[in-house]
């Protein structure tokens, strides 16, 4: 198993003046993620966030909710494109932003690959399988005073990313019956 922990430190003394702010704002919504296709409370989250719940965002919203297998965005466009087949690609990456801004969804970056999407806003880490390429979340504390990591004074971590590589149930399984 390989581990990969992104920490985007900024330096205190310069942050200040806006790092309040931005974590009192993230700190005052409850994380809620709304149960799979029920259209009212996709489109009351939209709204609880700040956003106009549009009929593009309800659907790409939705898309995350259903798939919960972490869809890149072109994932994302295929599928709405089945739903709305006027959509464009444009469209979707502009839904993804507005949601990501508005802390619905959030980005995976793993390894090189291209940016993954996850509706999972509770403190978790991404396992993804070598062999069969499925990304499951591991809940849990991914802070890094509870890593292990040491944080050098006068660094202020404003965002953590845990992720971890190695072998699914389900792969591990059918290795072992071979
Ligand atoms: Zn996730
Ligand atoms: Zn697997």
């Amino acid at each position: 198993m390989r581990f990969r922990i992104i920490l985007n430190t900024v330096d205190a003394t310069r942050a200040i003046g806006n790092a309040g702010g931005t974590m009192k704002d993230v700190k005052a919504r409850t994380v809620f993620v709304p149960p799979r296709r029920d259209r009212g409370v996709v489109s009351r989250c939209i709204v609880e966030s700040g956003l106009r719940p549009t009929a593009q965002r309800e659907v790409v919203y939705g898309i995350l909710l259903d798939k919960l297998d972490h869809p890149t965005a072109d994932e994302v466009f295929l599928h709405a494109k089945q739903e709305k087949p006027d959509i464009s690609m444009a469209t979707v990456y502009n839904c993804l932003d507005a949601l990501v801004k508005h802390h619905l969804v959030k980005q995976v970056h793993l390894d090189r690959a291209a940016t993954r999407y996850c509706p999972n806003m509770h403190e978790h880490a991404h396992f993804q399988c070598e062999t069969c390429g499925d990304i499951s979340d591991f809940e849990g504390a991914s802070k890094p005073r509870q890593s292990g990591f040491k944080v050098p004074r006068g660094f202020k971590v404003t965002h953590s990313e845990v992720s971890m590589r190695g072998v699914c149930a389900d792969c591990s399984g059918k290795e072992k019956t071979k």
